[in-house]
């Protein structure tokens, strides 16, 4: 036999035997689960044809690694929605985070984003959170994995290719956890107008969730302690009833303006300081203790779409594109 003829041997020898032993090994642990799942996905998951042209793919930033990663768009979504919402939550509340993080996401594309070299990030502080399939999965209890998993994929493909447009334009989609009753308006948490679709809105049965109420407790010292680190000469005669109060409220119920001593402060600028859940808070004075009880309903800035808001609507039989339009004033649903 010639060398080539000995080498075309080899060849034909690695083609035929390499697969066999890398199917017989990948068949076991975690690479076995995911073909459970993706049989499931197969089987019950709606399937994901929309045409997003130049939409198709998005620049993802890693916040923990620094690495940008690019991929499907309604891909990307599925780690939002896993990562933003329970997947207990009901199935019309998961399509309606489906269409508002889409939305948030077509909106940075298109207004530009805070990135150099992506679109959006992982860091929910930022931009919106995300967490990857294999990472959700490990969180969830075996039992549920694949059913959950199953819920929100199909959350987003059966809402595939929808955003949330006022006026032809897709909105700046603001979400938070839990209103505590009636969502705010931009103005009363940043400043500045320009969002028609964004005004207070009430919605029952928000106080059935854990994320409602929350209570904090500070001691005099730190109370100080904590307003002195923004406001250095902050002096409080806290034996006068009258030296920690709350001025004004604004139309959601929020606070707008509260006094320690000699200092006034907007209620979002005492919930950063304090580490409240929320501007809707109470405070009572304990002198005997010397502390001072924050008792704070709702979780997040609370403009936008409540997700229990959301769920509690599901919950009574309301679709997702009835849900957004609760939230968001005056929108219509349409293709990106
Ligand atoms: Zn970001």
């Amino acid at each position: 036999m010639s060398k080539i003829g000995i080498y075309l041997f080899l060849i034909i020898l690695c083609c035929f035997f390499i697969p066999i032993v890398f199917t017989n090994t990948i068949k076991h642990g975690l690479v076995n689960e995911m073909n459970n799942i993706a049989n499931i996905t197969q089987e019950n998951i709606i399937s994901n044809t929309y045409d997003y042209k130049k939409y198709g793919t998005i620049k993802l930033l890693h916040a923990d690694t620094g690495k940008v990663e690019e991929l499907p768009i309604d891909e990307y979504l599925y780690g939002v929605v896993a990562a933003e919402m329970p997947a207990t939550f009901e199935v019309e509340a998961l399509k309606a985070q489906a269409v508002v993080a889409r939305t948030y996401t077509i909106y940075k594309i298109t207004t530009g984003s805070k990135h150099e070299n992506a679109d959006v990030c992982t860091d929910p502080n930022c931009c919106q959170a995300w967490i990857s399939k294999e990472d959700r999965l490990a969180k969830w209890p075996a039992k549920d994995r694949e059913a959950d998993w199953a819920k929100i994929v199909n959350a987003v493909n059966s809402t595939a290719g929808q955003i949330i447009t006022y006026d032809g334009k897709p909105i700046d989609a603001f979400f938070h956890a839990n209103s505590g009753g009636k969502t705010e308006i931009p103005a009363n948490v940043w400043g500045g107008t320009g969002y028609p679709y964004l005004q207070v809105v009430e919605t029952a049965g928000e106080d059935a969730y854990s994320q409602y109420a929350s209570t904090v407790k500070l001691s005099y010292d730190d109370v100080l302690k904590k307003l002195k680190t923004k406001y250095p000469k902050v002096k409080i005669d806290f034996t006068k009833d009258d030296d920690i109060k709350i001025i004004e409220y604004d139309d959601s119920g929020r606070v707008k303006t509260v006094k320690f001593g000699n200092i006034q402060i907007a209620g979002v600028e005492a919930r950063t300081i304090f580490g409240l859940k929320s501007a809707n808070f109470t405070m009572v004075k304990n002198a005997k203790e010397k502390q001072i009880t924050f008792d704070v309903v709702g979780y997040g800035h609370g403009v936008g779409m409540s997700q229990t808001g959301a769920d509690t609507l599901a919950k009574e039989g309301e679709k997702y594109d009835e849900i957004i339009k609760h939230f968001y004033i005056g929108v219509e649903i349409d293709n990106v």
